[in-house]
């Protein structure tokens, strides 16, 4: 069933729900009558009753009265009319229980509850059992002969004034009812419809006139009062729904509605009546149903009652409707969310625009930067600055949203949004609060027609191309292609097959030796991440961990690997190699996740070695990071590991930080060390080397892998080393076989 045809369906079982209860065509007299139905199957007794009662009004209303001489006469004229104020009940008609048995039906049967019953008997011993009175809410009973005029008037005002109550009551649960079936229709479109075609018909329901009607809405607008608008019709008025009210041809509920709207109150005249339903945010709304004549007192109060219900109603709709908003503005910038945007886009999919549309997501370079340094207050500002100015470069038809942080996306026809004019916006510095801003952005472009599947996949690709963009294109706009895709789905397979091969206990740990350069003494060594495929190959680290990095599966798989190398290390211990150290590399979605100093204890606890033998391994970047933010690797040394910048010189260490980082040890980076060629050496390993012993690091050289690089490294004291010249990576087999044979 598609979406549409699904609203209808929920309508029409609304619209029938609400409906008056009883079965059958009911008939709409006006109720400015109590109606009083006699049963009894003695003509006099009908007679007498209505010679009685002549004349008589019951709570400022004259009386009505309807006549059945069976159970089965009554039972159709309850099945006609569903405003029957009290029914006069002869307990023995054709049976001795004709009477009582037929209460039953009534109540059980045709569910007539609020119609109020008396029973009348011949003999004191055809008086019902109390259960009986009980049971089938009965009001009252009599003996025939009993009931003299001031009786037969004090009983029946009793019986209109309890129907009257239970009307009453009725209209307030009915109002309640409508606020719980609304609330959960209201994130549909129809629902105000919905709701609004069920007050109509409630309405209708209690003042027993046919449903016709309408409601109106009358915006508030900041600056004018907009013209009243039809939100909802019923009955002949139909046609009228999503019109202005002008259009409306008959001039007394014109007249009604607009009275009303501008008086904030109910008004009635002698055709019908316009209640006000409340006012809200979204404006006034008030609801017109013609009633055929002038309704009495409590006609009246019996719809301010039903009011005060719909008013609550209406109410709750409008803090739906603003959640609805919520869940679709961004807060902050006022703009569309990406929830919107992707609405937006599949709306436009789905109605088979691809051709010709392009989604561009725009990054902010280093707004986090930005952010840290100037402020978050400055930050909100520049975002709300490049809201606006993005707004107004990209008006309608385009669709400007903002999807994360510091990204934005502009959607519309390319006629509109052409991927060089992307980044015009930005070209000119935004002022904040004084200050003159300039900023780079970073945006990736996409053509619908391109993508494969709808907005979840657009907004994917264009976060893929911006991916990409700003790792190597900072400040410029890509377009999305599709080996890109290709490129993203290849990626998207290692990962997988690399969750497989974690998952399935496929992964190993091989082991590099670390060696005293001067001695040749083994320290320790390095565990590095083995992903075997057929025929003993293996995937190249360099290829699966920076997905694993980005994917978020490194901490997981980070954890085993921290395990399983310091399993490795109690082992090694074990079999006699007591000081060796184990060295793990740590990678930044690890160290950021917030459980890393609870995931580093409980390992710790596990293997229960002495952590000072363990040499965690962190890139520069990280741990410049850590400088400025936060203490973490404080917090790490604290537990007593070891800590290595790994690929030392790759990274953009300031002098001054490095000092004040608690870190043991300078991994020199193997790219400077290839450098080295003959004794001359290479400035850099020099400078590093030097670096590290003034600052009371200890320095190791990695990827040596000549005897001459060795060499050089010795003639700078340069300590510790570890390359292919000494021992390749090796399974933990070979490692044993490796350290066995060389004492
Ligand atoms: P890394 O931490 O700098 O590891 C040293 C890399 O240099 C290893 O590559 C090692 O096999 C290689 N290597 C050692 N000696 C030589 C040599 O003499 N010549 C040459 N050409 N290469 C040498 P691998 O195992 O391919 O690892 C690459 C990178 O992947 C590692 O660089 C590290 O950043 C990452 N990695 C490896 N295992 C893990 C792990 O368990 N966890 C994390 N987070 N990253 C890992
Ligand atoms: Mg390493
Ligand atoms: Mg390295």
């Amino acid at each position: 069933m598609d979406k549409d045809s699904n609203d209808k369906s929920e309508m029409m079982q609304f619209l029938e729900d609400t409906a008056p209860a009883k079965p059958g065509e009911p008939s709409h007299t006006p109720r400015s009558v109590w109606r009083i139905l006699i049963t009894d199957d003695e003509k006099d007794v009908h007679t007498a009753t209505t010679f009685a009662l002549r004349n008589t009004r019951i709570l400022g209303r004259p009386i009505e009265f309807l006549h059945a001489n069976s159970a089965r006469e009554t039972v159709e004229i309850l099945k006609n009319n569903n405003d029957i104020a009290v029914i006069m009940l002869d307990v023995v008609m054709e049976t001795p229980n004709a009477g009582l048995d037929l209460v039953a039906v009534i109540r059980e049967e045709l569910k007539v509850t609020d119609s109020r019953i008396i029973l009348r008997t011949g003999q004191p011993n055809q008086a019902p059992e109390i259960e009986v009175i009980r049971d089938y809410d009965i009001n009252d009973y009599k003996l025939k002969s009993e009931l003299t005029q001031s009786k037969l008037y004090a009983a029946l005002t009793t019986a209109v004034r309890s129907y009257k109550q239970i009307r009453m009551i009725e209209a307030g649960k009915q109002g309640l009812d409508m606020i719980v079936r609304s609330s959960s229709d209201l994130l549909t479109k129809n629902g105000l419809n919905a709701f609004a075609q069920g007050v109509i018909v409630h309405l209708s329901g209690l003042l027993s006139v046919p449903p016709e009607g309408l409601i109106c809405v009358r915006r508030s607008d900041r600056r004018r009062e907009s013209e009243p608008h039809i939100i909802a019709a019923a009955g002949h008025y139909c046609l009228l729904i999503d019109h202005p009210l002008s259009d409306l041809e008959e001039i007394h509920a014109r007249n009604l509605l607009e009275a009303s709207l501008d008086s904030r109150t109910n008004v009635y005249d002698k055709y019908g009546l316009a209640l006000y339903l409340g006012s809200d945010a979204r404006g006034d709304m008030s609801c017109y149903v013609s009633s055929g004549n002038q309704l009495d007192d409590i006609d009246q109060s019996l719809l301010e009652m039903f009011c005060t219900n719909i008013s609550i109603c209406a109410d709750n709709l409008t803090l739906l409707e603003q959640l609805r908003d919520y869940a679709y503005t961004d807060g902050l910038v006022g703009l569309p969310n990406r929830n919107a945007l992707t609405e937006e886009i599949n709306t436009f999919i789905t109605e088979g625009n691809r051709e010709g549309y392009v989604l561009a997501v725009a990054d902010i370079d280093n707004f986090a930067e930005i952010n840290a340094s100037l402020g978050q207050k400055y930050g909100d500002l520049l975002l709300q600055s490049i809201a606006k100015r993005l707004r107004n470069k990209f008006p309608k038809p385009c669709f400007v949203a903002r999807v994360a942080g510091d990204t934005f996306a502009i959607f519309g026809p390319d006629t509109h949004l052409k991927a060089e004019n992307v980044l015009v916006p930005f070209a000119s510095p935004f002022d904040i609060s004084g200050e003159e801003q300039m900023i780079s952005v970073t945006a990736g472009y996409v053509p619908i027609i391109d993508v494969d599947g709808g907005a979840t996949e657009a907004i994917k690709d264009a976060s893929i191309v911006l991916k990409l963009a700003k790792s190597g294109s900072r400040g410029e706009v890509v377009r999305f292609d599709s080996e890109m895709i290709e490129t993203a789905k290849g990626r998207l397979e290692v990962l997988k097959g690399l969750r497989t091969a974690f998952d399935m206990e496929r992964l190993e740990l091989h082991y590099q030796p670390k060696l005293h350069l001067e001695s040749g003494k083994v320290l320790g060594v390095e565990a590095l991440l083995r992903w075997p495929v057929e025929d003993g190959e293996f995937v190249p680290p360099g290829t699966f961990i920076p997905l694993a990095e980005q994917s978020g599966l490194i901490v997981r798989l980070g954890e085993w690997i921290l395990r399983t190398a310091m399993m490795e290390l109690q082992n090694l211990q074990y079999q006699g190699w007591k000081d060796i150290h184990m060295s793990v590399n740590m990678s930044v979605a690890q160290l950021q996740h917030p459980a890393m100093m609870q995931t580093l204890k409980r390992v710790l606890a596990e293997t229960s070695v002495d952590p000072s033998l363990i040499d965690l391994e962190v890139t520069e970047s990280v741990a410049m990071e850590d400088l400025t933010n936060n203490t973490l690797l404080a917090d790490i040394k604290a537990l007593g590991f070891q800590i290595s910048l790994d690929d030392f010189g790759t990274g953009f260490s300031s002098l001054n930080y490095l000092q004040q980082m608690p870190i043991d040890r300078l991994k020199i980076d193997q790219s400077f060390v290839k450098e080295v060629k003959d004794s001359s050496g290479n400035e850099i390993v020099e400078l590093i080397v030097h670096l590290g012993h003034k600052l009371n690091k200890k320095v190791i050289a990695e990827g040596v892998e000549t005897a001459v690089q060795a060499e050089y490294l010795k003639s700078l004291n340069c300590e510790e080393v570890q390359g292919f010249y000494f021992a390749r990576p090796m399974s933990s087999t070979k490692l044993y076989a490796w350290l066995k044979e060389r004492t």
